[in-house]
């Protein structure tokens, strides 16, 4: 039986699929916030075919295969094409009601891969993938080594919508610090409306130790935005994003005032409902 390496992350909604770890860590692992992949046991590798195989073929004759797969870890769209076919071709031989595959992807490997792999792995399955967006702000995405700006990103976007892969974007409230709230959160919602993802899910910047930004924090270089500050973040996040129709989030633990809404239709009462708060 293989061992997964941990921890291991997924999305929330991803709660009821058969999470398959294809690699371990995060090729990138440089974003400043995040401190997920930092153990050295972690460190980033794709695990050998065979030992993928074994994994699925173990879990599918366990029964633990439905119809929804994750594939793990951090950004596991940075494998070859190639073996992702064989991936995901090989869960579809051994998982007859395999419905939809999903992974975390960076912007880059999305630009790398190009429409017709992307095409080629929504036949397979792919129906989504989730990219931290982080920020809209140009000054923010290279202070916290994202690895993508703005531009990329939107092109990243484009290419899934052409390729008909759902774009699933996670933002992150406050990561501009104090300095550069506002902008941050400008720049986001204008993010969003030029990406136009079917899902948001705006989350709060969360300080964890073994992330590099913690220790800005501990030197006191960087600020983290107090509670008002943060809402008001979302107020103008959301005043900046337009969807032709997306669900938007922002109901994470991490979050002052839970949103859960469907854009454009309830755009202005979010709004009311963060203007009420503000104003108490
Ligand atoms: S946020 Fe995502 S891309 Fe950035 S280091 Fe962490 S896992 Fe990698």
């Amino acid at each position: 039986m293989i061992e997964y390496v941990t921890p291991y992350f997924r999305p929330p909604s991803e709660g009821n699929s058969f999470i398959l770890q294809a690699t371990i860590g995060c090729s990138h692992n440089q974003c400043t916030y995040c401190a997920m992949y930092r153990g050295e046991e972690q460190k980033f590798r794709a695990r050998p075919m065979e030992e993928v195989k074994q994994i699925i073929d173990e879990a599918a004759g366990s029964g633990l295969i439905d119809d929804r797969v994750f594939i793990a870890d951090g950004n596991a769209l940075v494998l070859s094409q190639k073996k992702l076919v064989d991936i995901m071709g090989y869960l579809r031989e051994k998982a007859a009601g395999l419905e939809r595959i999903r992974m975390y992807a960076n912007v880059g490997d999305i630009i790398r891969k190009g429409v017709e792999n992307l095409k080629e792995l929504k036949a397979l399955g792919l129906d989504m993938v989730y990219i931290g967006f982080e920020s809209g702000d140009d000054v923010v995405l290279e202070r916290i080594k994202k690895g993508a700006n703005f531009a990329e990103t939107v092109k990243a976007s484009k290419m899934l919508k052409e390729a008909g892969v759902m774009n699933s974007a996670m933002v992150l409230l406050g990561m501009g610090g104090v300095e550069r709230s506002a902008e941050h959160a400008e720049a986001t919602g204008k993010l969003l409306t030029a990406c136009d993802p079917e899902y948001v899910g705006a989350l709060s910047l969360q300080l964890r130790p073994g992330a590099p930004v913690y220790e800005e924090w501990k030197r006191g270089e960087f600020e983290l935005p107090d509670k008002f500050r943060m809402i008001k973040e979302l107020e103008i996040l959301v005043e900046n994003t337009e969807l032709t129709d997306g669900y938007f989030f922002s109901n994470h633990i991490s979050n002052y005032l839970p949103v859960k809404a469907r854009f454009p239709g309830d755009k202005e009462e979010v709004l009311r409902k963060i203007r009420t708060v503000l104003e108490s």
